[in-house]
């Protein structure tokens, strides 16, 4: 039964449900007790000390995250010897750390840099040296360890212990010798790794590919969703103007999760955070007719063009292949174009082979784009079959399909060697799409779509939750969403 239980935190009615902590409580009330081992979805194991808290009747402060909120409870959490006990718990987790914070990526999003500022403030006591140990240690791919910058929360411990059940990481030795590291043998190079840099408070674990890039406070945060599979992921795109990333040709310094208690919980996955990494590489910005004259086109004349393409010969002989990675907006439109005015019969949006790869009991799914729902919602998938990439080949070389419209799919990942033969069959190839592939490049026509940052939407996830994304980007060169191309088609061959 979900009893609801008040106690008063520094004069606040607080409400509790049976079972949670003072801090767990005060939390999701919104109110901020400083801590670093707790986390929502990792437990508290107690041992930072930062959450304590002074409690009336009690005759010692008491760590919040493992104090039980009962009926009636007085807590302060701001008066002055809850916050003397604070602040001495931060003064021994600064006791061995290093002055980094000017060359430390955590600057500016570090536990340590905000609680001294807000309740620090202290003159060290500290004469003796320092201890000193690892730093700058590659534990895997994605992240870099300083084991001086630890303060032993061991949420990274827990995290590989209890998440992603990978148990790379262990705690090493005793007393100021003690230190996080890699078990024996191994490498942290589990799929879900990059959370370590999210969840550790400090700045011991940090992304290898953001390290030194760009400083925090000049990135700009767009909330969207992970198109890296079926599974939605809530996320924050964090983009930079600033000189570092535009010398590297990027425009997207990282992504971060974004909490979701239905979709992605806290986590999101190496594949699908990493996955921007060639975001603007093979971008296409132009509007080409490249058969059978080369010319750049503007897109009223290239619709008016491919227009009159698709209208050449009976549309019994068009295919159509969709990418999941369309939006709703996208598939409505796509709907409006190919099946009520064009009438086409044969469609191509089934995943394999190549839009699907690994899953996995965590997050992953096995289709590699995010928006298969949002099609099956209009029909592709349960009254529209798919073909397969095996039977449009076979009817193109029977001869039964002159035309094929491709969106953003790359045909040489599903039929190899044999993909430049079968698309130079084709009397009208047109591919519309963010990024340059085969048939982009074997194309009567090619329209530059934008890519997923660049425009807005919502996405249906495995689940059936439809999700919003929001643009983060300026779109390339001419490029323009999915729907609109599609519309202007619609419009002018409509009867
Ligand atoms: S490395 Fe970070 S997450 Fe791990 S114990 Fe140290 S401070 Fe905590
Ligand atoms: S599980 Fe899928 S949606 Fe989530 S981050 Fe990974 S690729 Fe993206």
């Amino acid at each position: 039964m979900d009893k609801t239980l008040r106690f008063t935190l520094d004069g606040r009615p607080i409400e509790a449900r049976l079972g949670e902590t003072v801090l767990e409580a005060a939390t999701r009330a919104g109110v901020m007790i400083p801590h670093y081992c707790w986390h929502q979805a990792l437990g508290n194991p107690g041992n930072c000390r930062m959450c304590i808290v002074e409690v009336e009747g009690a005759a010692k402060p008491q760590v919040s995250c493992r104090l039980p909120a009962r009926e009636g409870l007085v807590v302060r959490s701001i008066s002055p010897a809850a916050r003397r006990a604070q602040c001495s718990a931060l003064e021994f987790h600064l006791v061995d750390h290093p002055l980094d914070c000017p060359v430390c990526d955590q600057s500016g999003e570090c536990g340590l840099q905000d609680y001294y500022m807000d309740i620090g403030r202290y003159k060290s006591a500290m004469r003796e040296d320092k201890a000193h140990a690892g730093k700058r240690l590659a534990l895997g791919p994605h992240i870099m360890l300083d084991q001086e910058r630890c303060i032993m929360c061991t949420r990274c411990t827990r995290f590989v212990g209890q998440v992603s059940k990978s148990h790379e990481l262990g705690i090493f030795g005793r007393g100021h010798r003690q230190a996080v590291d890699l078990v024996p043998g191994r490498a942290l190079d589990n799929p879900y790794s990059g959370n370590l840099a999210d969840i550790c408070p400090v700045g011991a674990l940090t992304d290898r590919d953001f390290r030194f890039q760009v400083r925090v406070w000049y990135l700009d945060s767009t909330e969207s969703i992970c198109p890296g599979c079926s599974r939605g992921c809530n996320i924050f795109v964090h983009t930079s103007t600033r000189r570092p990333w535009q010398n590297q040709g990027r425009r997207l310094a990282r992504l971060k999760p974004r909490f979701s208690p239905e979709v992605n919980g806290h986590w999101i996955c190496d594949e699908g955070r990493y996955g921007f990494l060639d975001f603007d590489s093979k971008r296409l910005g132009r509007v080409m007719r490249l058969k059978p004259v080369s010319e750049e086109l503007s897109w009223d004349r290239a619709a008016q063009e491919v227009a009159a393409a698709l209208r050449r010969k009976p549309v019994e002989g068009l295919a159509v292949a969709a990418s999941g990675a369309l939006s709703n907006e996208d598939w409505l439109a796509f709907k409006e174009l190919f099946v009520d005015t064009l009438q086409a019969r044969r469609f191509l949006f089934a995943p394999e082979p190549d839009q699907a790869g690994t899953e996995d009991q965590l997050l992953r799914r096995r289709e590699k784009t995010p928006n298969l729902e949002g099609g099956k919602a209009l029909g592709f998938g349960t009254k529209i079959e798919s073909l397969g990439w095996d039977s449009l080949a076979g009817d193109i070389e029977a001869g039964k399909v002159w035309g094929l419209y491709v969106i953003d799919r790359d045909p040489a990942q599903a039929w190899g060697g044999r993909s430049r033969e079968l698309l130079e069959r084709l009397d009208l190839l047109i591919y519309q799409g963010p990024r340059q592939c085969l048939a982009g490049e074997l194309a009567h026509y090619r329209l530059p779509a934008t890519a997923w940052l660049e425009e807005e939407g919502h996405f249906t996830n495995f689940q059936g939750n439809v999700q919003g994304y929001q643009r983060a980007l300026q779109p390339l060169g001419a490029a323009k969403p999915d729907w609109a191309i599609f519309a202007d088609l619609e419009r002018r061959l409509k009867p």
